[in-house]
């Protein structure tokens, strides 16, 4: 059996939130799972005495869609070098006037309305339930808001994430169901299976959702342009954000109620 490198921190991000700079040393690894490749190699090096591994969700060059992406293989590895704690960062679009483009939320709750994807790792004959009433993880939340509060990024501290399918965005119809209905906050394509799936590892999960732009509800004409603006600040942001959460992270989660339901979950 393989044994890797531990670490304390997991990112999954888009591959420009990885910042060379931060790591003091770093080393390209190739983690197997039993769920086959991860998105690509895991990126391990130490930040302010912290190990952290970073693997970009899409793979470098972004060539995997958020529907092809391995969720089981990323965790699972993940889970494999140790981490206790995994940031992810992604971008949304926001379903709200109030949650503007540029602005970062640090969701709750979140609805799941994608359709065919690997959602977890009690296939049989091992049966679990995991709880998801609370998905996300509190104290890791609390580490994040405080600190984009403090560093001055515009933060939203609640909201609800809901997952679609993609690779398509919306229709105008389903736009206004995810606002009016649902009374969802943000809309993106990745946080689902990787929340659940960190969850039954009893990794602490949170999200960092950066809004990109208005859904299609709002009618508002965006640019490529635009959009590339505020995604090429939002990473900037991202990036100071990452660094600072890991420095203010506890060696170990404290006692956390995250996905300690586990172990009555297990049927
Ligand atoms: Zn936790």
């Amino acid at each position: 059996m393989l044994s890797y490198e531990k670490v304390d921190v997991a990112i999954i991000g888009g591959s420009g939130i990885y910042d060379p700079k931060i790591f003091s040393d770093s080393k390209e690894i190739k983690v197997y799972t039993p769920y086959g490749d991860t998105s690509d190699l895991i990126t391990i090096g130490t930040v302010e005495g912290k190990k952290v591994a970073f693997l970009p969700r899409h793979g470098r060059r972004h060539r995997i869609p958020p529907h092809k992406i391995n969720y089981r293989a990323n965790l699972w590895a993940l889970h494999e070098l140790g981490a206790k704690w995994v940031i992810s960062v992604s971008a949304v679009g926001s379903l709200r006037m109030d949650y503007k483009p540029g602005d970062f939320v640090v969701p709750d709750q979140f609805i799941d309305m994608t359709k065919g994807r690997q959602y977890t790792f009690f296939d049989g004959p091992v049966v679990a339930h995991v709880s998801m009433a609370d998905p996300f993880c509190n104290s890791l939340r609390k580490v994040i808001i405080g600190a984009a509060r403090d560093l001055g990024i515009n933060t939203h501290p609640s909201g609800t994430y809901i997952c679609i399918e993609g690779p398509r965005f919306s229709t105008r119809a389903e736009s206004k169901v995810w606002k009016e209905v649902f009374k969802a906050d943000v809309i993106g394509m990745t946080l689902v299976p990787e929340v659940n799936l960190a969850c039954e590892l009893q990794m602490c999960y949170a999200t960092i959702a950066m809004v990109t732009d208005y859904d299609v509800f709002a009618d508002i004409p965006v640019t490529a342009e635009e959009v590339t603006k505020v995604m090429a600040e939002n990473t900037e942001k991202a990036r100071k954000l990452l660094y600072e959460v890991i420095k203010r992270l506890p060696d170990k989660p404290e006692e956390c109620s995250c996905c300690n339901s586990l172990k009555t979950a297990l049927v």
